[in-house]
This record gives C-alpha cells, structure tokens and sequence, in this order.
C-alpha cells in the first residue's frame, strides 16, 4: 500500500499521546503512596480507558487521516485495538486482586450494588462488543444492527469507565482532573454524535438524485447519479464513497461502493455497480430513477499513479473489476496511453461484468483482458479454473517492474495473487490491494 509513512508516523504519535493523557493526567495530581503492583494495576485501567476512548477517533472516518493510513487499515487498527482494549481491561482488576485481595469488594454487590453491577455489567458489555464484532456472523447479526449496537455498547464501557474513575476518585481529587475526565467522555460521545448525527445532519443538505438503473451482466445493477442543487462529488478513479438510497441520511443503511465511471464524468454525475449478495444491494434491482441518494467520501488509496509510463495489472475477481473500470473509462477519456493489462476471474462467461465494454476498450487503450472462467463455455479456448501463480507467471507483463499491481476481489483470489506476486519478486509497493469485506 502507498500510503505517506512520515504522515502515518506523526498521526501513530499522536495516537499513543492521546490514548496515554488519561493516565498522565491521573498522575499529575497529589497521589496518597501506595504499592508499586496497586499502581501498575490501576494505570492499566487508565490506559485501557484512553484506548477505548480514542476507538471512538479511529472509525471517525476523518478526511484528513484516513490518507495515511487507509480506511480499511484504520478499521483493522481499530479491530485490533479493540483486543488490547480488552486484555487492558480484564487485567486492571485481576493485577488489583493479587497486588490487593480487599480490592475484591468493588465487585462485591453486598458491599456497594450500584458499583459491583456498573463494574460487572461494563465487563459484560466490552466482552459482548468484541464478541460480536469477532463473531458477527455466527450470531447471525446484520451488519446493520451490529453497528447500532457496537455504538451503543462502546458508548456505555467509556461511561462507565469514567463514571467509575470518578466515583472510586483516588487520582482525581483535584476538579480540573475530574473536568479533564468529564472531557474525555463527552469527547468519545462527542465523536459517536459526529458519527451517527452530524454526518448525516451534513450529507441532508447535499442529496443525489438516482438518474438510471441499468442491469449488467453477473446480477449487477449500475446505478447513475447526479446531485441535486449542490456542486457534486469529484473523486480518483479507483476510490469508493459511502452509499445511501433512501429519502434521508438518517438510516443504519450505508454501503461503500467503488467508483466504477470516469472520473472525468464527475462532479455532476457518478455512477456505481452493485452485485446482489445480501438485502440492501438486492433492494437495488428495484430502485425508481428519481429517488433520492446521499454520498459519502471519496475515499481511498487503490489509485494509478498519475505518471502515464507506469502501466497498470489488474488482478480482478467479480464484481473487484468495479474500481479497475472506474480506471479504465478516465484512461479512455483521458486518451492516456499507459500499458494495461486486466486478469479477470469469473465463474461463467455470462457473469463477466462489462464484458462487451472490456472488449471495446481494447481497441482504444493499450490494454489487454485476459479472461478466466471456472466453468467455461464449450469450445472456450481461454484461461480456465481459477488464478493460481502460475497462471499469473504465463500472463503478467516481463517488464514487471515498469507496472503497478491492482488486486481486488474474493478473498481467497486476493491472498493468492498477493503471494504470487511477492513471490515472483513483485516489491509490496508495487501492489496496492481494495478488499471489499474490509468490516
Ligand atoms: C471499499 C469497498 C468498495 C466496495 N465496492 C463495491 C462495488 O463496487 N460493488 C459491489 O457490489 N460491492 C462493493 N463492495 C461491497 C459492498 O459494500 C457489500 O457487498 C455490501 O455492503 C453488501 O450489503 P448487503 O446488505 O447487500 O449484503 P449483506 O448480506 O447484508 O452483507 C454482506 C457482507 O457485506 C458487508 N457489509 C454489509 N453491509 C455493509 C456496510 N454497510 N458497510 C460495510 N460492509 C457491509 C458485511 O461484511 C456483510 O457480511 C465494496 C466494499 C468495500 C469495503
């Protein structure tokens, strides 16, 4: 992945700065002695709180970080955080407990009930968040609801954990503590706010409006755009936005897309292509020309270098061909004469989304598609099964290092063509990956 290193860097610092504050701060007021394992186990709960309170930054979807690092790294970031959250958590009381048994009675209802059932029910809930975020499937939880959900209980752990930093008080004694702590809470709900309110609130005033539905090849519907009295959306041939069908923004319904026209057409008309998997891209086959829409982005980082003598291999599987047309109708558009060349996986011939189009194109670009079926036609004398490295050895250019490689679609087809490519000495930084089950 291209993403700027000096940039990642300066933001990871400030990360690790944010996350460490609440501890910092808690030990910058008078603090009556106590033992070296008593404090250990409580400046781990003040870490994990910083931590759980800057989740609330890392899927804020903020324009000026997202670049460093990608938005689906942000996610996995997040994901990942979300576990060192937990083992923060779980080990704050357990080092108490062995440092001090007597710190057993904050969990004792008998001793205090409001404490003990706060105490037991944030475990609860940080095990249930990450549970469900593990295992969001095996619960059978729509993607949907297990965000309300996420929201909601993420929510509940940072108010608990302050509420208790403030009750238990031993570290915030002074009032510009205390205050500092009330920040840090209303910070998190202020980001969640941001998130499910006021994002929204802003996309209400710039809505698109749904011009054409055209069905493609493969169960894939395309869906023009144009915005409706605002100046639009320009984006980069590869990116992808965040899609609302539906009269407002206010709707647990928002989808990523990637951009699959010219970018050259934007910013008054956009247009993506939806393959059915699941309930909301099914709704797609029905939708109305003249029904409103709300966009969200652009975002990305899967983009060609704009220096036309660096060509481009598309590694592509289904509907992962979606960012990769985007590319090749602005190429066209553009007249750019970059060497292109597309390895395209499909099960049928009859699911080989813009097919037609992907033959035309060879006529106006220096591009070539190579096709491969898994259940080819008779008399289908193309490549046939499924992209393995040596099917990719037979097909990339010799001149592999005057290329970029764009890999997307099915995971398994990701994993191999990234492995292949490393394999055949292809550098990481020739090979930027879209992966569209990025939550
Ligand atoms: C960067 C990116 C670009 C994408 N571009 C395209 C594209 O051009 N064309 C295309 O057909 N698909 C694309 N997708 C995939 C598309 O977003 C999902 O297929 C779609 O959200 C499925 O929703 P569903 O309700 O129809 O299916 P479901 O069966 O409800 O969901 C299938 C899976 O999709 C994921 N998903 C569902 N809802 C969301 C959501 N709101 N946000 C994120 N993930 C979700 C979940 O992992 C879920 O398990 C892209 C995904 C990403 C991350």
């Amino acid at each position: 992945m291209k993403y700027s290193l000096k940039r990642a860097f300066v933001w990871a610092t400030a990360y690790l700065a944010l996350a460490m504050l609440p501890a910092l701060v808690a030990y910058l007021g008078p603090v009556p002695p106590r033992t070296f394992w008593v404090e250990v186990g409580v400046g781990l709960g003040f870490v994990a709180l910083g931590v759980l309170a800057m989740q609330f930054f890392l899927t804020g979807r903020f324009q000026s970080i997202v670049p460093s690092f990608g938005l689906d790294s942000m996610l996995q970031i997040h994901r990942q955080l979300g576990l060192v959250a937990l083992v923060l958590v779980l080990a704050h009381p357990v080092v108490l407990f062995a440092a001090d048994p007597s710190y057993f009675e904050f969990l004792d209802p008998r001793v205090e009930l409001p404490r003990a059932l706060a105490l037991w029910a944030v475990i609860g809930a940080l095990l249930l968040l990450v549970a469900t975020s593990l295992w969001r499937l095996v619960f059978r939880l729509e993607y949907e609801w297990w965000r309300l959900v996420h929201g909601a209980l993420a929510a509940f752990v940072v108010f608990v954990g302050v509420t208790h930093t403030l009750q238990v008080g031993h570290y915030v004694s002074e009032p510009w503590i205390q205050g500092f702590f009330v920040l840090v809470l209303g910070g998190a709900l202020g980001l969640l706010l941001n998130a499910r309110l006021i994002r929204p609130w802003r996309m209400r005033r710039r809505p698109w409006r749904l011009t054409a539905v055209r069905e493609e090849r493969g169960d894939a519907w395309t869906l023009a755009l144009e915005p409706q009295g605002h100046a639009g959306m320009r984006f980069r041939a590869g990116q992808f936005a965040w899609l609302t069908l539906n009269d407002t923004p206010f709707t647990l319904q928002q989808h990523p897309y990637s951009f699959s026209s010219s970018s050259d057409d934007a910013p008054d008309r956009v247009e993506f292509t939806v393959k059915v998997e699941g309930d909301f891209s099914a709704s797609v086959r029905d939708a109305k020309p003249g029904r409103l829409a709300f966009l969200e982005g652009p975002f990305g980082h899967f983009l060609p270098s704009p220096d036309p003598r660096v060509g481009c291999v598309m590694i592509v599987g289904g509907v992962g061909v979606t960012p990769c047309m985007s590319m090749l109708r602005t190429f066209a558009d553009r007249e750019d004469g970059r060497n292109l060349n597309m390895i395209y996986a499909n099960v049928a011939l009859a699911d080989v989304i813009f097919f037609e189009e992907l033959q035309r194109v060879q006529e106006r670009l220096h591009f070539r598609v190579t096709h491969v079926l898994e259940e080819p036609p008779e008399g289908w004398e193309g490549e046939e099964g499924l992209i393995t490295r040596d099917l990719l050895e037979r097909h990339l250019p010799t001149d592999w290092d005057a290329y970029e490689y764009f890999i997307c679609g099915p995971e398994a087809m990701m994993n191999i063509a990234e492995t292949s490519l490393l394999e055949l000495g292809i550098r990481q930084r020739q090979i930027l990956s879209e992966r569209f089950n990025m939550v």
